[in-house]
C-alpha cells in the first residue's frame, strides 16, 4: 500500500525506494519525443515543485499527456527515486495517475508565467497558486507561530479583545460603521438616524485597536497580548497601509518605557529568527527573485541590538541631514516615512527606536513627562516598511489621564471604564502594537503591502 505523501516530505527525506502517493496540481508539463512527459507537482507544502516521471507504459499515457495542463489537479501512484537530473535529489516514477480536476489552457489565467502584481491582485482567489504567493502565504504563517511561540514561552495570556466595539475611542473619524439600519429607507426619509433603533442600541464600529480593551486585561491577568483583525477607515492610499491588517498588541503591568522598548526589540528579533530558520526556501526565493537584500537585512536585525534615540534627537539628526525632503522636519511634527526611512535606511543602517514624541501628535492614554512637552511614547522604525510598531507607557495617574483627555478634546464620560482601571489598584504599565504586515513588507522585501496579505482592503479595493 502506498502512502500519501505531501512534496516537502517527499523531496526533504523522501523514502527512496517506496511506492508513495503524491497529489497536488500541475505547475508544467515537458513531453519528450522518446515517449514519456515531466510533470512538475506543487501541493502548495514548499516552494520546489515534485519532478513526476510519467512513461507511456502508464495506463491511459496518451489522454493523460493531454489532460495534465497547468493548474490540473492529480493524484500520482508511484516509486519514488533518485534523481538523474540536476537541481532534484528525488523524482516520482508514476505506475498509476488520477486526473481530478482539468484545467483548460486557453482560459486558466496562470498558464502563463511573470503576471505583474497588478494583475494578480485582480485574481486573489488563484494568485495563492504562484510561487511569489505561495511563500509569501508560508512565511505569514510561520510568523503568527512565531509571535504566539514568543508570548507563550514568556506566559503571556493571549486575550480576544472585540471586533465590534461601541466605545467611540481613538480615531472616531477613522472608523467603519457597523450597522443592520436600512440606511437606503432611511435616506429616503431624511429623518434623523435614531441608533437606539439599531442592532446593539447604540453606535457600533469595527476595532481600531484592542489596546484598551487589553489593559483591562493586563490589569488583571497580567501580561498579555492580543493579535486579531484591525480595521481603520482612513483614506491613505499608500504602500505601507490597509483598510484591514493584522496586529499584535501586548500589554504589560509593572513595564516602563524602557521595559516596553526592550520588550518590543527582543520580540522583533525572535519573530524574525524563527522565520529565517523554519523557512529557509521561501527566503532564498525572496533574496533571489524580489530583493537581494532581504537576508542581509533580517540577519542583521536579529544580530544588533537596536539604536535608541529620542524624537528630539532625530529631529536634529534630520534637520542637520543635509537631505531635501518633501514634508518639513521641525520639532512638534509628526516624522513622515520618508524621515523613518533616511534614518533607518541611510543614516544608522538598522533598527531605530525612537521615544518621547511631543505630546500633542500623540494619544491622551500615553504616560506625560514632567517637561509638559513630551509622552512616554515610542516607535520602532525598520529599513523598508518604516514604522513596525507604535506603543508607549501608559498614563496611571486618575488625575493626569482625565486632564490629558480633555486636552484633546475627549469626554471623560465616554471613557469611565478605561478611567476606572486608575480608580482601582493602578499600576504603571505599557504596551505596543504590531502591524503584521508590516514585518512582512520587511521580511519578504516586497513593494506593496496589498501583496503580503490573502485579501487587501484598501479605499475603492476589496475583492471578493
Ligand atoms: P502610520 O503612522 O504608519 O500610519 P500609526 O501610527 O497610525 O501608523 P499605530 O496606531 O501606532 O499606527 O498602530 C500600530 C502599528 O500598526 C503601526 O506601527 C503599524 O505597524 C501598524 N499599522 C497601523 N496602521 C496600519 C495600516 N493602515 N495598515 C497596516 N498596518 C498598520
Ligand atoms: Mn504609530
Amino acid at each position: 500500500m502506498s502512502q500519501r505523501i505531501k512534496v516537502a516530505a517527499a523531496l526533504k527525506s523522501g523514502p527512496v525506494g517506496t511506492e508513495v502517493d503524491v497529489r497536488g496540481w500541475v505547475r508544467t508539463k515537458r513531453e519528450s519525443k522518446q515517449g514519456f512527459a515531466f510533470v512538475e507537482l506543487n501541493d502548495g507544502s514548499s516552494l520546489a515543485n515534485l519532478q513526476v516521471v510519467v512513461d507511456q507504459s502508464v495506463p491511459g499515457y496518451a489522454e493523460f499527456i493531454k489532460l495534465l495542463t497547468t493548474g490540473s489537479s492529480v493524484r500520482v501512484v508511484g516509486e519514488l527515486k533518485t534523481s538523474p537530473a540536476k537541481g532534484q535529489a528525488v523524482e516520482v516514477h508514476a505506475r498509476e495517475l488520477t486526473v481530478y480536476g482539468t484545467a483548460d489552457a486557453e482560459k486558466y489565467p496562470l498558464q502563463k508565467k511573470g503576471h505583474s502584481f497588478e494583475f494578480l491582485r485582480e485574481i486573489a482567489h488563484l494568485r495563492p497558486r504562484t510561487n511569489t504567493f505561495g511563500a509569501i502565504a508560508r512565511v505569514r504563517n510561520e510568523l503568527c507561530s512565531a509571535i504566539h511561540n514568543f508570548f507563550q514561552s514568556r506566559g503571556f495570556v493571549y486575550v480576544h479583545t472585540p471586533i465590534i466595539t461601541t466605545s467611540d475611542c481613538e480615531g472616531a473619524g477613522q472608523m467603519f460603521q457597523v450597522t443592520t439600519l436600512d440606511l437606503a429607507r432611511l435616506a429616503q426619509k431624511q429623518v434623523e438616524i435614531d441608533y437606539s433603533q439599531d442592532f446593539f442600541g447604540k453606535r457600533a464600529s469595527l476595532t481600531v485597536s484592542g489596546q484598551l480593551e487589553g489593559e483591562t486585561f493586563a490589569c488583571a491577568v497580567g501580561d498579555c497580548y492580543t493579535f486579531g483583525p484591525t480595521f481603520r477607515a482612513e483614506n491613505s492610499n499608500t504602500t505601507r497601509h490597509l483598510s484591514e491588517f493584522w496586529m499584535v498588541e501586548p500589554e504589560m503591568p509593572f513595564y516602563d518605557l524602557n521595559d516596553n522598548m526592550q520588550l518590543a526589540e527582543d520580540f522583533i528579533r525572535s519573530i524574525l529568527k524563527q522565520v529565517l530558520e523554519k523557512c529557509p526556501e521561501d527566503m532564498k526565493f525572496f533574496a533571489e527573485r524580489i530583493d537581494k537584500t532581504v537576508l542581509e537585512t533580517a540577519e542583521n536585525i536579529v544580530s544588533h541590538d537596536f539604536l535608541r534615540l529620542s524624537y528630539t534627537e532625530a529631529i536634529d539628526i534630520l534637520e542637520k541631514s543635509g537631505q531635501t525632503f518633501e514634508f518639513p522636519v521641525k520639532w512638534g511634527l509628526d516624522l513622515q516615512s520618508e524621515h523613518e526611512r533616511y534614518l533607518t535606511e541611510q543614516k544608522f543602517k538598522q533598527p531605530v527606536i525612537l521615544y518621547d514624541y511631543p505630546r500633542a501628535i500623540k494619544s491622551f492614554y500615553m504616560r506625560c513627562n514632567d517637561d509638559g512637552k513630551t509622552v512616554r511614547a515610542m516607535d520602532v522604525l525598520v529599513p523598508r516598511a518604516g514604522e513596525i510598531i507604535g506603543g508607549s507607557q501608559r498614563e496611571e495617574r486618575l488625575d493626569v489621564l482625565v486632564a490629558r483627555l480633555q486636552e484633546c478634546g475627549l469626554n471623560p464620560d465616554d471613557y469611565w471604564w478605561y478611567i476606572d482601571l486608575r480608580r482601582y489598584g493602578t499600576v504603571p504599565h505599557a504596551g505596543f502594537g504590531l502591524g503584521l504586515e508590516r514585518v512582512l513588507l520587511l521580511l519578504t522585501g516586497m513593494a506593496n503591502i496589498r501583496d503580503v496579505i490573502p485579501y487587501p482592503r484598501t479605499p475603492k479595493h476589496a475583492e471578493f
